[in-house]
């Protein structure tokens, strides 16, 4: 059984503290992965206070979203503008890619396309994608293979948009297998490789799951014979919660499972279907999601 490992890495102390862990570790399992970087000013502190109505509320302290994130996390960003991730941390992206990692583009800020999307039009869509591709390009020495973008948000303005760029396939969704979207009537070329289990603080603190059962319940979700996408963020995986994510790595290699970053399911190519993405909403989290589709 394969699984598809993507690390998302959002924030700046992800990426200087999440990531090298991570790296650390999957070097240790013997294991390469996808790492889909945020480049651009990390605001992410805006983004979780701003959340702080009744139900995120009591999904922070579902989460214990301090512990996950850390105090200088919520702050970044509120009170002052927040660091730019790629031109101060640049260094530690190169080092993931010559670790032998797969090297995908997140955004460019995370913040502004997580709470702005709904309203950007396809201009500012193609700047925050141009903007960003060219910082992870200049560190990379070569543009990224492969996108995904923030918080499930995408629709079909992105993934035209997206269609300009060299990306061999993007990640923008919730799903069960991969895909070729269909726009307007028009099969585009990227496949999307969906993201197919829940996230930590989706699941954490709901219907009895702990982090004493929470190794349990992601495999027992796994599916032997279908597509197997797990998505952890440097900040929670690769920091707060890394012991018991070394436990799950550990306990899903001895069952025979072999993790691999997304882009080792490509060459089954002609056996994609052909999906739509629509957003839908899902337990945990907070708006909508783009998700995998059957065509009408
Ligand atoms: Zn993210």
């Amino acid at each position: 059984m394969r699984i598809g490992l993507r690390v998302d890495v959002d924030t700046f102390r992800g990426t200087r503290y999440g990531v090298p862990n991570l790296c650390k570790l999957f070097a240790d399992f013997n294991i390469t992965a996808s790492f889909f970087f945020s480049v651009g000013p990390d605001n992410m502190g805006r983004h979780l206070w701003r959340l702080f109505r009744p139900k995120f509320l009591k999904k922070m302290l579902r989460s214990r979203a301090t512990k996950l994130y850390g105090w200088d996390i919520l702050l970044r960003g509120v009170l002052w503008p927040g660091p730019n991730i790629g031109e101060k941390l640049g260094h530690i992206i190169r080092a993931t890619a010559d670790a032998g990692h797969e090297i995908g583009f997140h955004s460019w800020d995370h913040y502004a396309w997580q709470v702005g999307i709904d309203k950007m039009g396809n201009d500012a869509i193609q700047k925050s994608l141009k903007r960003g591709v060219a910082l992870l390009t200049r560190i990379l020495n070569r543009p990224p293979s492969c996108s995904a973008v923030p918080a499930w948000k995408c629709n079909d303005q992105v993934l035209k948009e997206k269609a300009k760029f060299s990306f061999t396939y993007n990640s923008d969704c919730r799903g069960e297998s991969i895909f070729f979207p269909i726009v307007e009537g028009e099969t585009l070329s990227q496949p999307q490789i969906p993201v197919t289990l829940p996230t930590y603080d989706e699941v954490i603190g709901c219907n009895g799951i702990s982090d004493h059962n929470y190794n349990d319940y992601i495999l027992s979700l796994l599916q032997p014979k279908g597509l197997n996408v797990l998505a952890i963020h440097a900040e929670v995986e690769g920091i707060a919660c890394l012991k018991m994510f070394e436990q799950f790595l550990r306990e899903a290699q001895s069952k025979g499972a072999k993790f691999i970053p997304l882009g080792g399911f490509l060459t089954d190519s002609l056996r994609f279907e052909r999906s739509v993405i629509i957003p839908k909403t899902i337990a945990g989290r907070e708006g909508w999601v783009s998700c995998q589709a059957a065509v009408q």
